[in-house]
C-alpha cells in the first residue's frame, strides 16, 4: 500500500439543478477526492484551508472516514471558499454563478511531516501555485503525481498552470477543458498535445459519456454506468479522481494496465456521487454497494466476439 496526499478546495457550495436547489452545503475538490479515496482504507491526508465559518462537523466527516486532516488549516477570521453553480437541463453542462476564493487567496499549503514521503500525490482543483507548492515540499520523489484542474484556472492563471502541468505524470480533465487548454476539438489530438506539455498519461472525463485514458499510442475507454437517476453531478469529476488515485495507492501498481482498473473504480465511485445532492451519497457509501456496481460495470462492458 502507498501513502496518498491530496490537495484541493474544501468549500461551501450552492447548487441548482432541474430537481432542486441547495443553500450552502459541504463541497470542494479535496472533500470529494478524500471521501472517494477513503473507500480504499489507505493512509491518506488532505491539505486545504477553511475559514472560521466552517462547521467542525464537516471536517469530522473526513476524519471519520480515516482521512488525516492535520493539513487543513483553519483561518479563524477568514471565510471559506464558496462556489455556486447551475446545471442546464441536460445535466451535462453547467454555469458557474459565483467563485469566491476568500481564504484560498492567501493560502500557503503545508504538507504534514509524515506525508512528505507519500508515493502518490493527488493535486486537486485549486490555484496552480498551491499545487506546485505541495510538489515542492515532497522530500522524496513521488512515484506518481496526478493533477486535476478546471477552466477557472485556465482563465486566470494559465502560465502558472502550464508550469505545474509540466511536472506531473497524469492529468485528469474534462472534455470541454481539454479543448480549451489545447484549442483542439478532437480529443485524440487534444490528448496528444497535453502529453507534449508534460504528463505521460491523460485522462479525459466526458461526464455521462465515460472517460478516456491516453498513454503513448494507447487509448482505453470506460463508459459511465447508465443510471436511472442523475440528481446532481457536482463533484463527480473529483470523485472520479479520488477513486483513480485511491485505487493506485491501494495497489501500488502504476502500470497502464492497472490504470485501466483505476479508471473503472473512478467511474464506479462517480456513479454514486451523482445520485444525491452534494456529498450526501458519498458519506455513507458501503463497500458491498461498490462491489455490486463493479459487477454491473463488468456485465455492461463484457462481450465475446470471435475474430476469424
Ligand atoms: P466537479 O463537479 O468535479 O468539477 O467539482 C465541483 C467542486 O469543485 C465543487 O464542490 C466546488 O466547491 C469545487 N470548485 C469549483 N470551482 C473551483 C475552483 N475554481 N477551484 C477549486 N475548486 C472548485
Amino acid at each position: 500500500m502507498n501513502k496518498l496526499v491530496i490537495v484541493g478546495t474544501v468549500a461551501f457550495d450552492a447548487i441548482e439543478t432541474p430537481f432542486g436547489k441547495t443553500d450552502k452545503i459541504l463541497g470542494g475538490a479535496a472533500t470529494y477526492i478524500g471521501l472517494s479515496a477513503s473507500n480504499f482504507n489507505i493512509d491518506a491526508a488532505a491539505i486545504s484551508v477553511v475559514g472560521g465559518d466552517f462547521p467542525k462537523k464537516y471536517l469530522d466527516l473526513l476524519e471519520d472516514r480515516g482521512i488525516d486532516i492535520s493539513g487543513i488549516e483553519i483561518v479563524k477570521e477568514g471565510k471559506t471558499f464558496f462556489w455556486s453553480g447551475k446545471y442546464h437541463n441536460d445535466m451535462n453542462s453547467r454555469d458557474t454563478l459565483a467563485t469566491e476564493l476568500n481564504v484560498l487567496e492567501h493560502f500557503k499549503p503545508i504538507v504534514p511531516e509524515n506525508y512528505k514521503d507519500s508515493e502518490i500525490v493527488m493535486l486537486g482543483n485549486l490555484h496552480p501555485l498551491v499545487q506546485q507548492g505541495v510538489l515542492n515540499q515532497m522530500e522524496t520523489k513521488p512515484k506518481l503525481t496526478i493533477l486535476d484542474t478546471m477552466n477557472f484556472w485556465m482563465d486566470i492563471a494559465l502560465s502558472d498552470l502550464l508550469n505545474v502541468i509540466k511536472n506531473v505524470d497524469v492529468i485528469t480533465i474534462n472534455d470541454e477543458e481539454a479543448r480549451q487548454l489545447t484549442n483542439e476539438y478532437s480529443l485524440v489530438v487534444a490528448a496528444k498535445k497535453i502529453q507534449e506539455m508534460g504528463p505521460q498519461y491523460v485522462v479525459i472525463k466526458k461526464g455521462e459519456h465515460g472517460a478516456l485514458l491516453f498513454h503513448d499510442e494507447n487509448v482505453f475507454y470506460a463508459p459511465a454506468l447508465p443510471l436511472k437517476e442523475v440528481f446532481d453531478p457536482t463533484g463527480a469529476g473529483d470523485t472520479f479522481a479520488g477513486g483513480f488515485a485511491g485505487y493506485l495507492a491501494k495497489t501500488g501498481d502504476i502500470s497502464f494496465e492497472n490504470m485501466k482498473n483505476a479508471v473503472i473504480y473512478g467511474s464506479t465511485l462517480a456513479s454514486f456521487c451523482v445520485e444525491k445532492f452534494g456529498t450526501e451519497r458519498m458519506v455513507n457509501l458501503k463497500s458491498n454497494e461498490i462491489h455490486k456496481r463493479l459487477q454491473q460495470f463488468k456485465d455492461l462492458t463484457q462481450f465475446e466476439i470471435e475474430l476469424t
